[in-house]
């Protein structure tokens, strides 16, 4: 069985749908939350760029690692560095010497390198003493946020653990279920004479490290009588205030919450110098402070694979994680220990090797860019993804294992389509010299024909002089999907695009589209590439009725309405435009496909030209730069079908809650999909831009524009 069918028919035993909906009603919180507090910030955007440079600017710099650490041993914490993750479990392992219990606070390190696991196998009693880390302890899954780690459980899920771990009864009810879990908490951390905790930042110039928490827990874990600190080796921040703007941001989105309850800022161990001016250490707990640094790849990532660098300058946020399509699909599945989602399976995939990075999620990732979007320092986990996607096909022993992405290839090779020998409508009476040619890419070519003739037909009723050529794939597909395409196949589309006299080349498919503009960047074609909403807003002006514009009519009654009989035939020239008579009472929402919102910075072409319709336009909760995926991206739809169509009902959701009628995109590979999340009651129709104006006018609801002639 190859790898991802593998991994597909184990998640689709573990994903629990009802965990996935607790934490959608948790992420959905967090949000709220920011929103809430959004205004009370100065400027986010400012802060987001200077907590980026500060990052770009510290990670990799290694003597201002080195300061750090001079810094801290002179603050009297013993500082030892470890290579990888065996060596640092060791280290703890001795630091924590004959003690059998220790108590511990969240660290994404030691979820990393395996450290609590490795302590129980070496006779040592572990306690979380976060409450949600807690909880997660007691059912032995991965917690689903950096900072909310029981996010997909709920109070009911959350009283039958806690019922049966502390064997009595504890309702579902929040306050007494945190009330029992702060009771057992509290027991052990009267007993435990060593803590270990994480560390958010440590900084150079004052060789102090700084803890981020709510609840108060890591205050009581660090005053034991030893404290261990793991971190790794870029965490390391240059001033106390670097490290402070970068705490703020991230508990903003971590959270929503405008600052943490509690930054414990340790600089050593307690001292006093009250007697005399002697200097005494050790005063209270602890007696002495352990801090690990961990590499485990890092430098190496730093110093050879700097591609892939951007990745360590992660604040630990969590913000990409609430909106990726393909985490709200399968959760903390899609990531590895300490590692969640996309930045996390790229991340663990460097570490472990790719074949581990394969079962944490390397082909599950849509490469929809939003969570390069959202990400404060800007990590687009989607493209490091692709770029390690096309490493594992390097590896002779891994690609032949990956069935599903080498059948795709061959396949394409074979046919010059990903659909093999299915039928394809060719629309060959079309075909001749023409300035203006549409390409329609495999999907409207196999699988959504009716959008290609809904444009055909529009664009034969506008008299567009227009052409098709014999298309073969871009090749797209195989950038997404981990292999190199073949530009050879773009130039033959081009050569064919000259040769009927080609000069606008119009894409029902924007993942064609910029995949044409790429190749054009390289090698200049001398041709415009564009989609075919923007051609149309170009070309016609679309605006309200004629009352403010009284140099243009609409086209006569019986003029207009013979079109729309029998055989749709060309319409004389001198159209100039479309209107709309009256309000249309139908509800539209707009999704914006990734490849050409994010992809190609293009959002307003087909919205600018509803608006001048006076189309009734609601925007979903995600729209423009952070708009979700319709889950068919980077060969989901392929490999992973039911996610695919998980992630597409979320979206369609969106649609459903904004009262839409109509839900409209510009790509055939969203439509194909979105109507896949249409559950079988649903009433929400899916189009594309053209097929809704080609509707319009066959209603009467959009009327041509012609310039007013003298009589
Ligand atoms: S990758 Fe970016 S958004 Fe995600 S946790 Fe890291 S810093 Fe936050
Ligand atoms: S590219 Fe999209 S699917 Fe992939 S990790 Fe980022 S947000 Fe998630």
């Amino acid at each position: 069985m190859s790898l991802i069918q593998k991994q597909y028919e184990d998640l689709r035993k573990r994903v629990k749908k009802s965990e996935l909906e607790n934490q959608r009603r948790a992420f959905q919180e967090t949000r709220n939350r920011q929103k809430e507090n959004l205004a009370s910030i100065d400027d986010l955007e400012k802060i987001k760029e200077e907590v980026k440079r500060i990052r770009s600017e510290s990670v990799g710099n290694w003597d201002l690692l080195q300061k750090a650490i001079s810094r801290l041993e002179g603050n009297q914490f013993k500082v030892i560095e470890a290579k990888d993750s065996k060596e640092a479990c060791e280290i703890v392992l001795k630091e924590i010497g004959e003690e059998k219990l220790v108590v511990k606070s969240k660290s994404n390190i030691s979820k990393e390198i395996g450290l609590t696991s490795f302590l129980i196998q070496h006779g040592i009693k572990v306690i979380e003493t976060d409450i949600g880390d807690r909880i997660i302890q007691m059912t032995g899954q991965r917690a689903s946020h950096y900072t909310g780690p029981a996010c997909h459980l709920s109070r009911y899920d959350i009283a039958q653990i806690l019922s049966k771990h502390l064997k009595k009864e504890i309702p579902p009810i929040p306050e007494d279920e945190m009330e029992a879990v702060k009771q057992d908490i509290a027991s052990y951390l009267k007993k435990a004479r060593v803590g270990i905790t994480g560390a958010n930042a440590i900084t150079a110039k004052e060789g102090a490290v700084l803890i981020l928490h709510n609840e108060g827990n890591v205050t009581r874990v660090r005053m034991r009588k030893k404290h261990i600190i793991t971190a790794s080796i870029d965490k390391v921040y240059p001033r106390l205030e670097d490290a402070m703007t970068m705490l703020r941001l991230e508990t903003y989105l971590a959270t929503g919450a405008l600052f943490p309850a509690f930054i414990d800022i340790v600089g050593g161990r307690s001292k006093s110098s009250d007697i005399e001016k002697k200097l005494f250490y050790g005063i209270y707990e602890p007696e002495s402070v352990v801090v690990i640094l961990l590499d485990n790849g890092r430098r190496r990532i730093l110093e050879d694979e700097k591609d892939f660098s951007d990745l360590l300058s992660c604040i630990g946020c969590g913000n990409c994680l609430l909106d990726c399509p393909t985490y709200n699909a399968i959760g903390s599945s899609f990531g590895a220990d300490g590692m969640l989602g996309g930045r996390g399976v790229a991340l663990a995939s460097l570490q472990r090797g790719i074949r581990e990075g394969i079962e944490d999620g390397l082909f599950l990732c849509t490469t929809c860019g939003l969570c390069g979007e959202v990400c404060p320092v800007g990590i687009d986990a989607g493209k490091r993804l692709k770029d390690l996607r096309r490493s594992s096909l390097q590896s002779p022993e891994i690609y032949a294992q990956l069935n599903e992405v080498t059948q795709l290839q061959n396949t394409i090779d074979q046919y010059g389509t990903p659909y093999g020998e299915m039928a394809r409508t060719e629309f060959s009476s079309l075909k001749r010299h023409s300035p203006v040619v549409l390409y329609i890419g495999c999907v409207g070519m196999s699988i959504e024909t009716e959008p290609v003739s809904h444009a055909i037909e529009l664009l034969q009723r506008l008299g567009i002089d227009f052409t098709l050529i014999d298309e073969v794939c871009c090749e797209a597909v195989k950038e997404e999907t981990g292999s190199s395409s073949n530009p050879e196949r773009i130039r033959m589309n081009i050569e064919k695009m000259k040769e009927v006299g080609g000069r606008e080349v119009l894409f029902l498919c924007p993942t064609c589209l910029k995949t044409f503009l790429d190749y054009d960047k390289e090698h200049p074609t001398g041709l415009f590439f564009k989609n075919l909403p923007s051609f149309l807003s170009e070309k016609f002006l679309f605006t309200p009725y004629n009352h403010e514009n009284p140099s243009l009519q609409t086209e006569d009654e019986g003029n207009f309405k013979s079109i729309d009989k029998g055989k749709p035939r060309t319409l004389r020239q001198g159209y100039t435009g479309f209107t709309s008579m009256e309000i249309d009472p139908t509800t539209v929402t707009y999704h914006d496909p990734c490849h050409l919102g994010r992809g190609l910075e293009s959002f307003d072409g087909a919205r600018e030209l509803l608006k001048g319709l006076r189309v009734k336009l609601a925007e979903m909760e995600h729209h423009h730069r952070e708009s979700l995926c319709c889950g068919a991206g980077g060969g989901v739809r392929g490999f992973y079908p039911k996610f695919s169509r998980d992630i597409a009902r979320r979206r369609v959701r969106e649609a459903e809650e904004v009262k839409a009628d109509i839900l409209l995109t510009d790509c055939l590979s969203c439509k194909h999909n979105l109507k896949q999340g249409v559950p079988w009651e649903g009433k929400i129709k899916v189009m594309t831009t053209p097929e809704y104006i080609l509707k319009g006018i066959e209603t009467g609801k959009i009327m041509c524009l012609r310039k007013k002639t003298a009589s």
